[in-house]
């Protein structure tokens, strides 16, 4: 990505609207990968706050997995 965008130039300001919706959907992305989530653990059936991705339960000890469904 440009670091420098002339102001002036139609192409340019295109290219930075570009790239500012591709870094606000980037600190989206990893806003939601980093926080944690309610679920309902499939096993027990207990309420649990689980990060994205595979966790234990610490309730059974049995695999969480939680996946976002994330659209880029
Ligand atoms: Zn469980």
């Amino acid at each position: 990505m440009k670091s420098t965008y002339k102001l002036s130039s139609k192409s340019d300001m295109k290219q930075y609207a570009k790239d500012l919706e591709q870094r606000i959907k980037d600190a989206a992305i990893e806003e939601m990968m980093s926080r944690m989530y309610d679920v309902t653990c499939p096993t027990c059936g207990t309420s649990v706050k689980v990060p994205v991705g595979k966790s234990l339960c610490p309730k059974c000890g049995e695999e969480i997995d939680l996946q976002l469904d994330i659209k880029t």
